[in-house]
C-alpha cells in the first residue's frame, strides 16, 4: 500500500433504511483513506448527502455494495448518469464498483433498461465481484479490503477496510447473527453494525441492539457504531438495549456524523 493523501475518516451519510425520512437517509458510509474516497452502499439520497460534506460524485474512487436491496444500491443509476454532465471528462479516475457475486448481472440488467445512459468512457467503470461463499480479500493502492459472507441475501457480504496507517473499519451490511462477521470484525478499530429494529421487534435477517452488541463483544471491537435504523428504533432506548451486551465505546449513527480514527 502507498502512503499519502488524507488520514482515515469515516462519515455516516445515511443511517436509515428504505423508509422515507428527512432525518435518516438510506444506507451509505463514506470512508476517506489515503487517496481513496470510498462509499459503502449508496441508497437513495446519497448524492445529496455527499454534497453536504463537500464531496461530489467525481471524488468517489470505489463503491462497495453489501447487497443489492434498493435501500443500499438505488443511487447508482443517478450517480452514473450524472457523471455524463456536462461531459464525461469531469471524472479523472476510474470508478470501481465492488460487490458479491451477481454484480455483473445486476449492472447488465440495469443497462437493459437504461441503455447508453449508463455508458462511461472505456476503462472508467470497473467491477470486482468478491467471492461471497467464503472470506475474500483484495489489495488496492491505499487500503486492503477483506470481505465475509453474512446472513441476509445470497450475495450479502460484510466489509473490512484496513488503511495504510493500520486502522480498520468494519461494516456489517444487513445481516443476522453470524460467526463470519465476528471473525471479520476481530479487534477492528471501528465496527459499523446494522441494528434495524429494537430487541422486541427483531426479525430474521437483521440485527437488534443487544445482538449487535453481542457480536461486538465477541469480536473485541474497539468502537461500535449502530446504524440502519427503522423508525421504531427512534422510539426505543437503543443504547440501553445494546448496553445489555456491550460496555465499550458506543454511538448511534446520525446522518453526517464524522468519525476520526486518530
Ligand atoms: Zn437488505
Ligand atoms: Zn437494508
Amino acid at each position: 500500500m502507498t502512503k499519502g493523501g488524507a488520514d482515515t475518516h469515516v462519515t455516516i451519510l445515511g443511517s436509515g433504511t428504505c423508509v422515507p425520512s428527512l432525518k435518516r437517509s438510506a444506507c451509505s458510509v463514506l470512508i476517506e483513506t489515503g487517496m481513496a474516497v470510498i462509499l459503502i452502499d449508496a441508497g437513495p439520497g446519497t448524492i445529496r448527502r455527499l454534497l453536504r460534506v463537500d464531496k461530489t460524485i467525481f471524488d468517489i474512487t470505489h463503491i462497495l455494495f453489501s447487497h443489492f436491496h434498493p435501500d443500499h444500491t438505488a443511487e447508482l443509476v443517478p450517480l452514473i448518469f450524472a457523471t455524463k454532465y456536462p461531459n464525461t471528462d469531469r471524472r479523472q479516475t476510474p470508478l470501481t464498483l465492488i460487490a458479491g457475486k451477481g454484480l455483473t448481472t445486476f449492472l447488465k440488467k440495469l443497462k437493459s433498461v437504461y441503455n447508453n445512459w449508463l455508458d462511461l468512457p472505456s476503462g472508467m467503470l470497473k467491477t470486482i465481484e468478491m467471492d461471497n461463499s467464503q472470506f475474500d480479500s483484495r489489495t488496492f493502492s491505499d487500503f486492503v479490503l477483506e470481505t465475509a459472507p453474512v446472513e441476509h441475501n445470497p450475495e450479502s457480504i460484510a466489509y473490512r477496510i484496513n488503511s495504510y496507517e493500520n486502522k480498520s473499519i468494519v461494516y456489517s451490511g444487513d445481516t443476522d447473527f453470524c460467526d463470519s462477521l465476528i471473525q471479520l470484525a476481530h479487534q477492528t478499530d471501528v465496527f459499523i453494525c446494522e441494528s434495524s429494529h429494537p430487541d422486541h421487534l427483531k426479525v430474521p435477517g437483521h440485527l437488534s441492539p443487544s445482538v449487535a452488541g453481542e457480536i461486538a463483544v465477541r469480536a473485541s471491537a474497539g468502537r461500535l457504531i449502530l446504524t440502519h435504523f427503522y423508525p421504531e428504533c427512534d422510539q426505543a432506548d437503543i443504547l440501553k438495549e445494546c448496553r445489555q451486551a456491550y460496555s465499550g465505546p458506543l454511538a448511534l449513527a446520525e446522518d453526517l456524523m464524522r468519525i476520526n480514527l486518530k
